[in-house]
């Protein structure tokens, strides 16, 4: 069997979820909500059935769904979208950041990565062939050293991956400091390829800014996204890249033999969702904002300290005082003897860290409080 495939484990946020399930633990460990999609998308899926979207969409995405997409990303991005030249539909950001990968990355290039990271660029980089270099987010505000993230630039790297609202630290990039990393891509001739699946869940005073969107970085960014979080659809599986049309042409190709396309009903059906007012998007900033202060109040409560997150859905909570050695250790006692799902934190670190674990709050209030009231048991 290759070695690539030998270099890197399962994911251990999935795992999480089987062992949550095995135990009937309230699973606050895999991010995603257990509440209902939006009424419009569950209509028109039951529609969509009976109309013709059962055969292969075109691989980079159904037009409608690309022009829905293009128009929405537009507003957002205060920058015009071309739906046929600067879009590809993806299985997920999942897929996305993986094309976008190989579509950068030759075997033996080095890309930058911040440390904590969402597992999946390391698994990311390996298979496209790329060494990471880490960079520190150092706690508790999780800023970075430009003179570190500097000399990572200076090892030649093709390019740097971009969580932003960053799982799962919370972090929201601030303007100033997304200028500097573009001032370093544009120094490095470096790409930047962002995941920006939390774009719309970000908290007040924080604003989301799309790095694609900084001076003279639209050229140099592939925009990875999902409607996984914006829609509460993960399961759907919809993700998608924006980039300028020479890169696209190349994500294109790699898309097309990875996985042809996503699933072309699914496309169909989150239109409407795409059409949706600024309306909804306060709505669910508003939701997430609750949600966030009813768990952080809960924690709070339960003297259990934790981060503060500026954006996305979770919280890292220190377990020092709980005198472990290993992390995952006591996540599986968590998820058996407390009865609640989380995610050993030094599975997002590249530095040996293994006093902090990962909980996500996209649940609905009463799943919330009950896994608060379970979490007491700590105490
Ligand atoms: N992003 C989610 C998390 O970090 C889950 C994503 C996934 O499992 N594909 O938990």
């Amino acid at each position: 069997l290759s070695r690539r495939t030998a270099d890197f484990t399962d994911s251990v946020i999935r795992r999480m979820t089987r062992i949550s399930n095995r135990y009937g633990a309230v699973n606050l460990s895999q991010g995603f909500p257990d509440f209902d999609p939006p009424k419009a998308l569950l209509d028109r899926l039951a529609q969509v059935a009976y109309e013709d979207f059962h055969q292969y969409s075109i691989t980079c995405g159904a037009p409608g769904f690309r022009q829905a997409l293009a128009e929405k990303q537009s507003r957002f991005m205060g920058r015009t979208i071309d739906p046929e030249r600067e879009i590809v539909a993806t299985c997920g950001s999942t897929e996305a950041m993986m094309a976008a990968m190989m579509t950068v990355v030759d075997p033996g290039d080095k890309v930058i990565v911040f440390s904590p990271f969402y597992e999946n660029y390391g698994a990311d980089a390996i298979l496209s062939g790329a060494e990471p270099i880490y960079v520190p987010l150092v706690p508790p505000e999780f800023r970075f050293d430009p003179e570190v993230l500097e000399d990572a630039f200076r090892q030649g790297v093709k390019a740097l991956i971009l969580c932003n609202p960053s799982n799962p630290c919370g972090k929201v990039f601030t303007r100033q400091e997304l200028e500097l990393i573009a001032d370093l891509a544009r120094k490095y001739d470096a790409y930047v390829i962002t995941d920006e699946v939390y774009e719309h869940i970000v908290y007040a005073p924080h604003r989301h800014v799309y790095f694609a969107t900084l001076p003279g970085m639209w050229e140099r960014t592939i925009s990875c996204s999902s409607l996984s979080k914006t829609y509460s659809i993960t399961g759907w599986r919809l993700g998608y890249t924006i980039a300028p049309e020479e890169i696209t042409e190349r994500i294109k190709k790699v898309h097309d033999f990875l996985t042809v396309g996503a699933a072309a009903p699914l496309q169909e059906a989150v239109i409407p969702g795409l059409r949706f007012g600024q309306d909804y998007y306060d709505g669910l900033q508003a939701t997430y904002t609750r949600k966030r202060d009813l768990f952080l109040r809960g924690l709070d409560d339960l003297k259990l300290a934790h981060t503060d997150p500026q954006g996305a859905y979770y919280v890292l909570l220190d377990i020092s005082e709980f005198g472990y050695d290993s992390d995952l250790a006591f996540c599986e006692d968590l998820a058996r003897e407390v009865g609640v799902g989380a995610v050993p934190g030094s599975s997002f670190f590249r530095e040996p860290v293994n006093h902090l674990i990962r909980l996500h709050f996209a649940k609905k209030e009463d799943t919330l409080l009950q896994a608060l009231n379970r979490l007491g048991d700590l105490r």
